[in-house]
């Protein structure tokens, strides 16, 4: 038996739509709470879904149920809880840090399955600040100061020591970082902040005029150094850029992409008319465009085209798998309608629209033909009465 192990007896179940809660005679099971989410391990080979304390006493969640009084066999998975007090311990750093070099408060904080959150009482904080902070806590790191978990009788608290004032009776549980932070806190801790390894921000972002920082610690630290390397690595791949030219060269790519659409969408309109013009020649009532390789983009125009003229326009296109129909609103034909119910009728596509235009969506090109074929069909029958 190692110490993330423990035997016990059930005292007490309750059960409801999640599983049934257990209440043990003792526990190492750390509860949800302070921002910090339950242990994960096992009670008696059963998966330990969630732990919650009320009223003093913590329910363990199992999907199976045990009677009281039986005896189980607990175990704390090791490495979350690990992660957990590393997460942790890095939020009472980043906190002590910011207040006493930025003077700035933390709101709220809490730890995600991914990344932790910060709610820090400012609104201008920005990249470079963050950066320093970053170098002040690696410092903290480096330095590896002990981290002190004491409970002292309430009266024995230095009250002006902590860096939030609690108004806890009876035992209080310091925990305490040398030279840096005295805190009354329940949650899990590593034993010095060496153990943090390192505490890389991944995100801010302003939220209720404050600002929210996203961090890791430990091992997420370097998991989401290496998913950043992984995304670089295939940009690098594919535009010949290093980390020093990568920013500029995105930045052209998307400009030159913008100019390009404002060329394709010129000569999408040249295309459009010549095609259209092509269409007119014939005295159709109603006009099949069919595109197999071209943009939809140029699909639509050539079916707003189509339409503007006073026909029916049918339009398809096959890499999109997709079909549009559209009339000038002076057809009696309630084009939406018409399309839903042919779909309907056939059983492929799914689409509808309004009085003059609407658009389906087919999953093959087989279907696409299919569903053109009798909606050309059924509108030159006129059978499109609605
Ligand atoms: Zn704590």
């Amino acid at each position: 038996m190692n110490s993330w192990q423990f035997e016990t007896t059930v005292t007490e179940t309750r059960a409801d739509a999640r599983g049934t809660w257990i209440a043990l005679e003792s526990t190492l099971f750390y509860a949800e709470g302070g921002g910090q989410p339950p242990d994960a391990g096992t009670l008696s080979g059963e998966p330990v879904l969630d732990v919650q304390r009320v009223d003093e006493i913590v329910w363990h969640l199992i999907e199976r149920t045990l009677e009281p009084g039986t005896l189980v066999t607990g175990i704390v998975d090791e490495a979350v809880r690990r992660d957990h007090s590393i997460q942790h311990t890095a939020q009472h750093v980043l906190t002590a840090l910011l207040e006493d070099e930025y003077g700035i408060q933390t709101l709220s904080f809490g730890i995600g399955p991914a990344d932790s959150s910060l709610e820090i009482d400012t609104d201008t904080f920005d990249w470079d600040q963050i950066e320093s902070l970053e170098r002040d806590v690696q410092r903290i790191i480096f330095e590896n100061r002990p981290v002190h978990v004491r409970e002292f009788p309430a009266e024995e608290v230095e009250q002006d020591r902590l860096r939030k004032a609690t108004d806890r009776t009876g035992t209080v549980r310091i925990v305490a970082i040398d030279g840096l932070d005295y805190n009354a806190c329940g949650g899990t801790h590593v034993d010095s902040t060496g153990q943090l390894g390192i505490v890389h921000v991944t995100s801010m972002k302003k939220v209720r005029g404050n600002v929210r920082l996203t961090y890791v610690a430990g091992l997420r630290a370097l998991a989401a150094v290496h998913s950043s390397r992984t995304a670089l690595r295939t940009i690098h791949q594919t535009l010949s850029t290093t980390n020093e030219t990568v920013a500029a060269r995105v930045i052209e790519e998307r400009n030159l992409r913008l100019e390009r659409d404002k060329e394709v969408k010129v000569l999408e309109a040249r295309v459009a008319k010549a095609k259209v013009a092509a269409f007119l020649q014939e005295d159709n009532y109603v006009i099949t465009h069919i595109g197999k390789t071209e943009a939809e983009t140029l699909t639509t125009t050539i079916v707003e085209r189509i339409a503007a003229t006073g026909r029916i326009a049918v339009g398809a296109n096959h890499s999109g798998q997709k079909l549009w129909l559209m009339h000038d609103g002076t057809h009696d034909i309630a084009i939406g309608k018409f399309l839903k119910r042919t779909l309907d009728d056939l059983g492929i596509g799914r689409g509808g629209g309004s009085h003059k235009q609407a658009q389906a969506r087919f999953e093959s090109v087989l279907e696409l033909e299919r569903a053109t074929a009798e909606i050309v069909k059924r509108l030159q029958e006129g059978m499109v009465s609605c």
